[in-house]
C-alpha cells in the first residue's frame, strides 16, 4: 500500500484508476473486489548454464482473470521486472480485451534478464527453459494461456517458444495456437508485428475525426501536420512514427530513446533513423541532429501530441505540470502514474488510455489465433471468386455502359483482399468503433470526465456481466 514515503505500485496505480469507473457505475464491493483481484501468479526459478557457469533465472506468469479462456497476454524480457508489474500488465490485459472486444481472459509474463547481454543461442536456452517451465506448470497452452511479444521478445522468441510446446506435446492439433506473434512462415499472421503501432496510428485517426473533442483541447483541423514526440524506438513507437508520419503526414520532432533522444523541429526521416540505430544500436550520431544525453527531458517539448510508448510510470508527478502535449496517446502500457493522470486532467489534457491505444496487437493476436485453430489462411477459400467476381462486375458495367471505367474504380473492383488487407481492415474496424463507444460512455455518463475512466466502465460492464449473470463457482 502506497504511504506517505513508499511512492503508489504500478498495481495500485491501475487499481485506483479502476475504481473510479468501478464508483461511476455503483459496482457491488464485492463483484468489483473479484473482478479485481488476480488469479494466480506463477513465479519460477530455473538454472542456465552460461559460458560454463549456471545462473538462476527469475521469472513470472501472472494470470488476472478466467472470465473468458484462453487468457492472453505478452512476456517481456527486462532488467527491471517484478511481480507487482506483472500483476498490473496482467490486469491491463483483462480489461483491455473488453474493451475492444476480445473474447479473451488478462495475462502477463516477464523474465528478469537483461537481453542485451546474451548471445542469439544463449537467448534460445533461456526462453526454451522458460517455455518448459511454463507448460509443465500449466502457463502455457492454446486453450488456457497463450503468450504473444512484449518489450525486449519478439517473433524470434515465439517461433521458439511454440517449437518447445510442440515437443512436449506432439498430439495436440491445435500447438500452433498455444503462442502468437509468430513468424508468418511458422503459424504467425501478416501485420501482427505492426499491430499495435498500427492501432496507434488508427486510435489518433479516429480521435482526429471527433473535431469537437479536438476543439476542447485546442487544436484545429485535422491530423495533418500536428507535431509529435514519441518516447520509445522499439516495435510500437517505431511503427506508430513510421505510419504517422508516412501516411498522415504528421511531423516527428522527437524521438526519446534508452539511449538518448533526438530532435528536428522539420519532422524527423523516421525510416532512415530506425536503420541508423539498428546498425549503430544508438542514435547519437545520425546526421546533423543534437543528441541529448537526457532524453526524458524531451517529454516536455512543446508538441500536439506527446506518444509515450516505452515502458510504464514515465510521467509522473515531478514532470506532469510541465508537460506541454495536449493530446496524449497511451502506446506503452501505464505510462503516466494516477498521480500524473490527476495534473493532466486539471491541466485539460485529453489522455487516449493504453487499454484502448494499445489495443491493436492483442486484436491482430486474436485474428491469429483463430487462423491457427482453424488451420487455414484467412481468404484462402474465397481470395480468386472474389476476384472473378470483381472481373465479371467491371465487364458488365463496360458492356451496359460502353464506356471503360476510371483505372481507380477497376483496380479497385478487381484487386482481391490479401490477408494484410483482412488484417488491416479487421484492426481499424476494431479500433474504431471501440474509440466510439468509449466517447459514448464519456458523453452520456456525468461520473466520467475523461476517457480512460469511460475505457474502464465499458470493461467493467462487460467482466461484471459474466459474473452477475453467471454466478461465481
Ligand atoms: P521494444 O522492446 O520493442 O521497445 C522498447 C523501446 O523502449 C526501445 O526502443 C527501448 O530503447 C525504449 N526504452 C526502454 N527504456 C527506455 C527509457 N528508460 N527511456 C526511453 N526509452 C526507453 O518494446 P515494445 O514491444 O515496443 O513495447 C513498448 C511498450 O508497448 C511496452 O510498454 C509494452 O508493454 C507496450 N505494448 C507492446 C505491445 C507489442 O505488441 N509489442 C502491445 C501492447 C503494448
Amino acid at each position: 500500500m502506497a504511504t506517505q514515503n513508499t511512492p503508489m505500485s504500478f498495481r495500485e496505480s491501475v487499481d485506483f484508476m479502476v475504481d473510479k469507473a468501478i464508483a461511476a457505475i455503483k459496482l457491488e464491493p464485492d463483484v468489483a473486489a473479484a473482478i479485481k483481484s488476480c488469479d494466480s501468479v506463477l513465479q519460477v526459478k530455473f538454472p542456465v548454464k552460461i559460458n560454463g557457469r549456471i545462473e538462476v533465472i527469475t521469472g513470472w506468469r501472472a494470470v488476472h482473470s478466467t472470465h473468458r479462456l484462453p487468457v492472453k497476454g505478452g512476456i517481456r524480457y527486462a532488467p527491471i521486472v517484478n511481480q507487482d508489474e506483472i500483476e498490473a500488465l496482467a490486469a491491463l490485459m483483462t480489461y483491455k480485451c473488453a474493451i475492444v472486444d476480445v473474447p479473451f481472459g488478462g495475462s502477463k509474463g516477464g523474465l528478469l534478464i537483461d537481453p542485451k547481454k546474451y548471445t542469439r543461442d544463449q537467448m534460445q536456452l533461456i526462453t526454451r527453459r522458460f517455455t518448459l517451465e511454463l507448460v509443465r506448470k500449466g502457463f502455457l497452452n492454446p486453450a488456457t494461456n497463450v503468450p504473444a511479444p512484449d518489450m525486449g521478445t519478439g517473433q524470434r522468441e515465439m517461433a521458439w517458444m511454440v517449437d518447445t510446446y510442440k515437443h512436449l506435446n506432439p498430439d495436440d492439433i491445435n500447438y500452433i495456437a498455444c503462442v502468437t506473434g509468430k513468424p508468418v512462415e511458422h503459424g504467425g499472421i501478416r501485420g501482427r508485428t505492426e499491430a499495435t503501432g498500427r492501432g496507434v496510428q488508427y486510435a489518433i485517426q479516429e480521435f482526429f475525426r471527433h473535431k469537437e473533442l479536438v476543439k476542447q483541447i485546442g487544436l484545429k483541423g485535422g491530423l495533418g501536420q500536428k507535431r509529435v514526440v514519441i518516447q520509445g524506438f522499439g516495435n510500437v513507437g517505431y511503427h506508430a512514427a513510421k505510419f504517422l508520419s508516412e501516411e498522415d503526414d504528421v511531423q516527428i520532432i522527437a524521438i526519446i530513446d534508452r539511449c538518448g533522444a533526438v530532435v528536428d523541429e522539420q519532422g524527423l526521416p523516421i525510416q532512415e533513423l530506425y536503420e541508423y540505430k539498428n546498425k549503430n544500436k544508438t542514435l547519437e550520431g545520425f546526421g546533423n541532429l543534437k543528441f541529448i544525453v537526457e532524453g526524458k527531458k524531451l517529454l516536455e517539448l512543446d508538441c500536439d501530441i506527446l506518444i509515450p510508448a516505452a515502458l510504464e510510470g514515465q510521467i509522473d508527478e515531478k514532470n506532469a505540470h510541465n508537460i506541454k502535449a495536449k493530446l496524449i496517446a497511451e502506446a506503452a502500457n501505464g505510462p503516466i502514474t494516477y498521480a500524473a493522470n490527476q495534473i493532466l486532467h486539471e491541466k485539460g489534457v485529453m489522455i487516449l488510455p493504453d487499454a484502448y491505444v494499445n489495443a491493436g496487437g492483442v486484436i491482430v493476436s486474436y485474428f491469429e489465433w483463430i487462423r491457427n485453430i482453424s488451420h487455414i489462411r484467412f481468404g484462402r477459400m474465397q481470395r480468386r471468386y472474389d476476384e472473378n467476381r470483381g472481373q465479371h462486375l467491371s465487364q458488365a458495367l463496360k458492356t451496359l455502359t460502353n464506356a471503360s471505367l476510371p483505372i481507380a474504380l477497376e483496380q479497385k473492383l478487381t484487386t482481391d483482399a490479401d490477408e494484410m488487407d483482412l488484417v488491416r481492415s479487421g484492426l481499424e474496424d476494431s479500433m474504431r468503433t471501440a474509440f466510439q463507444e468509449l466517447k459514448q460512455v464519456y458523453n452520456s455518463m456525468d461520473e466520467v470526465t475523461d476517457l480512460r475512466t469511460a475505457a474502464y466502465v465499458i470493461a467493467i460492464n462487460k467482466i461484471s456481466r459474466t459474473y452477475l449473470d453467471i454466478g461465481v463457482y
